[in-house]
């Protein structure tokens, strides 16, 4: 049975380190049992230590890296430093970074650290575009998101069928889909859509909608 992964974007949320203990302890206390399911969480930064100090079966992943061990980059925070830290996973060019001005080039330098620091990166793309630039030179296989611009955050989900055709076409064995999850859509996305689980940003801050689309997930498994 193959794993599928449920990955919690929490964005810059919540407003305190209280807020994010208590988020974190309603999502594990809720999760029946995480049975083929690899679940993740991806707090803010400064959340990592202390979340990572919890017991339990959820992994960290980090919402961005930055693509050097070390050195004089005031600001930034290096993959080995969340190695160390024992954060397993990190996203990669989310379309809130690219934004920003985050550019392929950028994320391809961050996914090469990465693989090399044995941190799993998560590529998030909108398009074949980035996909192949982002992935330029890597032959290694990672996680790729597909999140539509056009649904994220917006509560305006990608149809399954448009998500399905594309889905097809990214010939690659991890796919996740992101945009506007709810517990509403969710398995259609892994039944019907074929993707190999999802990434959730607003859904993930409600702890009982969060824990609800985990355990339908694995209930279909
Ligand atoms: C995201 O943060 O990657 C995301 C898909 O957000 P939302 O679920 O809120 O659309």
């Amino acid at each position: 049975m193959k794993k599928s992964f449920i990955i919690a974007n929490w964005k810059m949320n919540p407003r305190t380190l209280k807020e994010a203990k208590n988020l974190f302890n309603s999502v594990k206390k809720g999760i029946k049992s995480s049975k083929g399911i690899e679940v993740i969480v991806s707090p803010p930064f400064i959340y990592l230590p202390l979340l990572g100090r919890e017991k339990s079966k959820i992994k960290l992943a980090s919402q961005n890296i930055f693509w050097e061990e070390n050195g004089a980059f005031t600001g930034e925070i290096s993959p080995l430093m969340l190695k160390n830290l024992g954060v397993e996973y990190a996203i990669v060019g989310h379309s809130e970074r690219r934004a920003l001005g985050e550019t392929d080039a950028m994320i391809n330098k961050k996914i090469r650290l990465a693989l090399k620091l044995k941190l799993k990166p998560i590529l998030c793309l909108a398009n074949f575009v980035q996909l192949k630039k982002s992935l330029k030179g890597i032959s290694e296989k990672i996680i790729l998101a597909y999140e539509p611009v056009f649904s994220i955050g917006t509560g305006k989900p990608c149809s399954v069928k448009k998500a399905k055709e594309i889905r097809k076409k990214i010939k690659y064995p991890l796919v996740l889909y992101g945009g506007s999850v709810n517990s509403q859509n969710a398995e259609s996305y892994l039944k019907e859509g074929g993707f190999q689980g999802l990434l959730i940003g607003g859904a993930s801050l409600n702890a009982k909608e969060f824990v609800k689309i985990v355990n339908l997930i694995r209930e279909i498994k």
